[in-house]
């Protein structure tokens, strides 16, 4: 039934908004082209596509959810509607961070000022244990995701009416894990506490084996269950198939009668706590702060719930998948084929005046201008070269340059030296760019 549903295509629906820029319900692709066609509507944003009505027609809205999959590197992102039929993802997209580009700056910088301090000059002292950060301070490269993902529910909220968010926040719920009813096979594949316990187990034990340290298979029972051993989580670990059987139905300390050393290793990771898990997903936890504030119920979802209602509804792996599939509402969803919107944090360029050489000696020095000509680095722009070399069409983000001479990004391609009087601005810079 799900790999059926999974099929059927559709593109992502186009937002609306009524005259006075309050959003509408999305529309199908096809009846905002007849409403463009027809001289009703114009053209409003072209990343997300949006249409504002020149003439309203009758209020209706219905509203929808965000559910987000917040990842390192990828936050996946859809827009579900529940309707009459059920849930139904009609818009997707991932955010593409740049946490690692803004870390790699920080790190140039303090370089270059280190290294400014130890030269020939007049001293610097360097100055450092002489400032306090603020109370749920993170990292500028983590922060970065928090806002950017706020950024972009706030955009969301205006082009469509959401009235709840869902997210996931942590790999694994370790409030889900107390049934000691549990069967054994339920580990291995199948229910949804078996999912939860095997990635908490997982994580505890790093992916491997207890015993011998390769590749983990299989939960293990450290008290067998032939011998009155619970299903409690602090009975298990992981182990490789080639350790489980050879341990058999013996407790742990039969089994490592003679390797003292490993039992007392066993033991104490066994009962480590896992508490501090909870500050690694602090940028999670701050991003649920946020959404909070937009005064919308937020559902949060654990990891293992995530991929377990993937795979029971035999979907796909994708970013905005995994969205789709997060929480309790994320065990019946419609999910169409479509190709997501694919949005790549670029960020605003710098403000670095001074450029420097490999050795750090300072080289080339900038301009304060950022428009050039009316353009700005990061625009999206139509550019219809009717003379040289290049004629033809082109539609991308472009990079400015002082001479008029600029260069047009396609995807993966380039086109450079296009003068600017081929050149029409499409949508303005926004730090991000997008592609299908
Ligand atoms: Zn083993």
């Amino acid at each position: 039934m799900a790999l059926t549903r999974n099929k059927e295509t559709m593109s992502n629906r186009v937002f609306v908004l009524n005259p006075d820029k309050s959003p509408r319900m999305p529309c199908i692709p096809k009846r905002a082209r007849k409403m463009l066609e027809a001289g009703k509507a114009a053209v409003w944003r072209r990343y997300p596509f949006t249409i504002i009505l020149k003439s309203e027609a009758g209020r209706q809205s219905q509203p929808l959810t965000l559910k987000l999959d917040p990842g390192s590197k990828t936050t996946g992102m859809a827009l579900v509607l529940e309707g009459k039929t059920g849930r139904q993802v009609v818009w997707g997209a991932e955010l593409h961070h740049r946490g690692h580009a803004v870390r790699d700056n920080l790190t140039k910088r303090r370089q270059l000022r280190s290294a400014r301090r130890s030269r020939k000059l007049r001293h610097r002292p360097a100055r450092f244990l002489n400032r306090t950060r603020p109370e749920g301070w993170l990292p500028p490269s983590l922060m970065h995701r928090v806002l950017t993902v706020i950024s972009w529910a706030k955009r969301l909220d205006r082009f469509t009416m959401l009235d709840s968010f869902s997210m996931e926040l942590v790999s694994f719920d370790t409030q889900k894990m107390m049934n000691p009813d549990i069967q054994r096979q339920d580990y291995q594949k199948g229910t949804l506490f078996g999912t939860e316990c095997r990635a908490y187990l997982m994580h505890k034990w790093e992916g491997k084996c207890a015993y011998c340290g390769r590749k983990a298979e299989e939960v293990e029972h450290l008290v067998p269950r032939s011998r009155g051993g619970s299903n409690r989580i602090s009975n298990l670990v992981m182990s490789c198939r080639k350790c489980n059987n050879l341990k058999d139905n013996q407790t742990l300390e039969e089994f490592l009668k003679r390797k003292p050393a490993q039992l007392r290793r066993i033991q104490a990771q066994q009962q480590a706590s896992l508490a501090d898990t909870a500050a690694v997903n602090a940028t999670n936890y701050r991003l649920l702060d946020e959404l909070k504030r937009f005064g919308y119920p937020v559902e949060t979802g654990s990891g293992a719930q995530t991929s377990f209602n993937r795979q029971q509804q035999e979907y796909d792996k994708a970013h905005w998948i995994d969205a789709a599939c997060v929480g309790n509402s994320g065990e019946q969803v419609r999910v169409p084929h479509l190709r997501p919107l694919q949005i790549k944090c670029m960020g605003r360029g710098n403000r670095q005046m001074c450029r420097t050489d490999k050795y750090g000696f300072p080289n080339k020095h900038r301009t304060r201008q950022k428009v050039f000509f009316g353009f700005q680095t990061g625009d999206i722009c139509r550019a219809i070269v009717t003379t040289g070399k290049k004629i033809g069409a082109y539609v991308g983000r472009i990079s400015v340059r002082a001479t008029g001479s600029f260069a047009l990004f396609l995807g993966a391609g380039k086109v450079d030296g296009i003068n600017k009087r081929f050149f029409q601005t499409l949508q303005r810079q926004d730090g991000y760019s997008y592609s299908f």
